[in-house]
């Protein structure tokens, strides 16, 4: 990972950089688990649609920086190993839910089965028993409980 640069909002050397475009930028941290893009600023239409679509905490959550780029916490989904949101009643009483993904045993595959495929089921499920709480500046240590990141 070379394009690594400072993160905006918390200040640690591990935000990722992308760049889709010549216009657009894509910034994921693996410092404070936040993410924005170039579009992702007050009056910009993708960023009134993602406001519609965020729940409450995350809309709390949102975060400008000092170019004015809007911050919100990242959602992690990777089938096979897990997924990481954020999660908590308020501001002041939140953290990264982490949950690991299991293999659907043989048995249980009738209870997993993939809309509109017949006869096709999910080879992984979220198991929600595995759920651990981690606190914002350790969302690294949740991207390793699931396995995405060498431990
Ligand atoms: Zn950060």
């Amino acid at each position: 990972m070379d394009n690594l640069i400072i993160c905006a909002r918390c200040g640690s050397d591990a935000c990722y950089v992308d760049e889709v475009n010549q216009d657009i930028k894509t910034y994921f941290c693996y410092g404070c688990g936040f993410q924005t893009n170039s579009l992702m600023k007050e009056g910009d239409v993708f960023f009134e649609r993602q406001l519609e679509i965020l729940p409450e905490l995350y809309k709390d959550l949102l975060n400008k920086d000092d170019d004015g780029h809007i911050w919100m916490p990242s959602t992690v989904n990777i089938p096979t190993q897990g997924m990481i949101f954020a999660n908590g009643s308020s501001l002041s009483d939140w953290g990264w839910a982490a949950v690991k993904a299991v293999p659907v045993l043989e048995e249980e595959k009738e209870k997993y089965p993939i809309l509109g495929k017949e006869g096709q089921y999910y080879e992984w499920r979220m198991d929600m028993t595995t759920l651990q709480m981690f606190p914002e500046r350790d969302f690294i240590e949740a991207l390793s409980y699931i396995g995405a990141i060498p431990e």
